[in-house]
């Protein structure tokens, strides 16, 4: 029977980070967009790398038995369960203020539209004024990782469907867990790692809060 050594439930729009050494587990626990990343505690400039992932596991999304990789193609995490009906996402970065204030200046181009009027999204105001990246940012303050080290993010309970001629359709709304009933995902850590995670406000200000859970295996 696994031991948890801890629990936090990480508010809407707001960040943590989880220390997780080596055959240790993390559970992430939600019903809306988490984005997820991983440092090597070790030597924290070593991080998860959403390209070598891809890459080497030929595949862009990941689920139960997949591993994570770093730039440098150590694996370290891999998925061992994963209750999501949908896919988690691999291919967006990360929502930002900048992000939402770029999104808000192209508002005139097709593809901005298209997700604005999917959204409902008719001012500035209507998105977030910070997102994934400050919550991130926050969540790590305690060690020495630079904001521009923060690498781009697996974003767990995110289905962003790959259309044939190279879109990305939103599939969120149709694969949200039942009220009551949220999607867990759980990594077990290869090496010793530092999780980082913001429960994302999502672009509709929507986003619920995650709750991690550490278990000791
Ligand atoms: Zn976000």
């Amino acid at each position: 029977m696994a031991k948890l050594l801890k629990e936090e439930l990480v508010p809407p729009n707001s960040g943590s980070s989880f220390v997780v050494k080596k055959g240790q587990r993390i559970r992430i626990e939600g019903y809306t967009t988490c984005d997820f990343v991983v440092f090597n505690l070790d030597q924290l400039w070593e991080r998860f790398d959403q390209a070598r992932t891809k890459a080497n596991l030929v595949k862009v999304y990941v689920t139960t038995g997949d591993p994570l990789f770093s730039k440098i193609n150590n694996i370290m995490m891999t998925i061992v369960e994963d209750t999501y009906k949908g896919k988690h996402d691999l291919q967006y970065g990360m929502c930002s203020r900048t992000k939402r204030d770029v999104d808000w200046a192209r508002r005139d181009t097709p593809a901005i539209q298209y997700w604005f009027k999917e959204w409902g999204i008719t001012k500035r105001e209507d998105m977030p004024m910070h997102g994934c990246y400050e919550n991130i940012m926050a969540g790590v303050r305690d060690y020495p990782v630079l904001p521009i080290d923060i690498p781009s993010p697996l974003n767990l309970f995110q289905y962003m469907d790959i259309q044939p001629d190279g879109r990305m359709i939103d599939r969120r709304h149709e694969f949200r867990p039942e009220p009551g009933k949220p999607a867990h995902v759980d990594f077990r850590a290869e090496m010793n790692c530092l999780v980082g995670l913001s429960a994302c406000p999502e672009t509709n200000m929507k986003g619920q809060a995650v709750h991690v859970y550490v278990f000791d295996e």
